[in-house]
């Protein structure tokens, strides 16, 4: 082909990608909406238009209210055209979870099952992930990937586990469950997966340190953007910074990680009974005992949030199974603890509550594909 062709295949390319993803971020717009804001011929948008609709990227329906002449069309992208699927394994569960396009959990369910090496349990996943699709007549094409958010720290191409000690599972790859599967496969760290979705509901940070208030703990750096993985792949790993050397003895072989502190493990342990449980009895403050456990797990946090934001000078995001436990109240006792005394404050509003709970790194797992696939449109 000539090198004319070919520019003119990707111009048209970049045109159609172009108006795809404003529309995608307008959420509804019109089509002379589009002609001003990205500057294009009438008739360069409508072709355009007119393909994305063929392929089933966009649809119109519905009308602008109109002062006179004739309405505009609404037009928008069709959510679940594609769909990516995310799973969150743990020692003892393992959550599945479907994502839109927009990155909104359209399935969530948890399977009481517990990791092990075997063949059996990678097969038992992939079964559920393939009975999943076929219960739902979703076609292989609508299912963009599945990714994998796992306890455990992974290699920097995301093909195996190089830290995996509460599961027991360094060594895991990826292949156990791509080999199963006919779809892309991803594995992902949960903590990045986490903070992921978080900076997926917060494009604005440029910078951020998540906790991930999980049954283990975990976290994660945002710079710049994005999630910062280092050099072996483990920046962010709060769970393993040390509050007291005479501590509590950590899964790790130290003692007094943050991780023997403010795990929701070590949260249960300290109120001898599970969350669920937990936070209704907390609530309505009769037992001065769980108050002060509370108390007590939330001096542990602000300790290590105001250390943290002397080496991240940006806001706090509390995220994962516990977040949607957190009151307002919490936030107040957290904040004041955080800035008495300390030569930086950290306002009340920098503190961000995630709103996912516990599915909160299978969700920032499956959009690892929906971002992808937003832009390579
Ligand atoms: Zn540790």
């Amino acid at each position: 082909m000539s090198e004319k062709g070919l520019t003119t295949i990707s111009l048209k390319k970049i045109n159609k990608s172009k108006v795809y993803q404003y529309i995608y971020k307008s959420k509804v717009t019109s089509k002379l909406q589009i002609v001003s804001d990205l500057q294009m011929g009438l008739s360069t948008v409508s072709q355009n238009l007119n393909l994305l609709e063929q392929e089933g990227l966009i649809e119109r329906n519905g009308y602008f209210d109109s002062t006179g002449g004739r309405k505009a069309q609404a037009i928008q992208i069709v959510p679940d055209f594609k769909i990516s699927i995310g799973i969150g394994i743990l020692k003892n569960m393992f959550h599945l979870t479907a994502v839109d396009l927009y990155g909104n959990a359209i399935f969530t369910d948890t399977f009481s099952v517990p990791y092990s090496n075997t063949p059996a349990y990678y097969e038992q996943i992939a079964g559920t992930v393939r009975e999943f699709i076929s219960s739902n007549q979703y076609e292989d094409e609508k299912i963009l990937g599945i990714s994998i958010a796992t306890q455990g720290v992974t290699s920097p191409d995301h093909t195996t586990v190089t830290y995996g000690t509460i599961m027991n599972n360094t060594g895991m790859k990826l292949e156990e469950f791509s080999h199963r599967l006919p779809y892309p496969c991803y594995l992902e760290h949960d903590s990045k997966s986490a903070a992921f979705l978080e900076l997926w509901k917060h494009p604005e940070l440029d910078s951020a340190v998540v906790f991930l208030l999980n049954r283990n703990l975990g976290g994660a750096i945002i710079t710049n953007h994005q999630i910062h993985q280092g050099n072996s792949m483990h920046s962010g790993t709060l769970e393993h910074m040390c509050i007291n050397p005479d501590g509590p003895l950590c899964y790790c072989g130290n003692r007094g990680c943050l991780e023997t502190y403010c795990s929701v493990d070590s949260l249960e342990q300290a109120a001898g009974m599970t969350i669920k449980e937990f936070f209704p009895l907390l609530r309505e403050k009769k037992s001065s005992q769980l108050v002060q456990v509370w108390k007590d797990y939330l001096n542990h946090l602000a300790f290590a949030m105001k250390n943290l934001n002397l080496i991240i000078d940006a806001p706090v995001i509390i995220s994962g199974y516990l977040a949607p436990y957190f009151t307002d109240e919490d936030l107040s006792y957290l904040t004041e603890h955080i800035n008495l005394p300390a030569p930086f404050k950290l306002g009340k509003d920098q503190i961000l509550v995630g709103t996912n709970g516990q599915y909160t790194p299978a969700i920032g797992a499956a959009l690892h594909y929906v971002d992808q696939f937003i832009h390579t449109v």
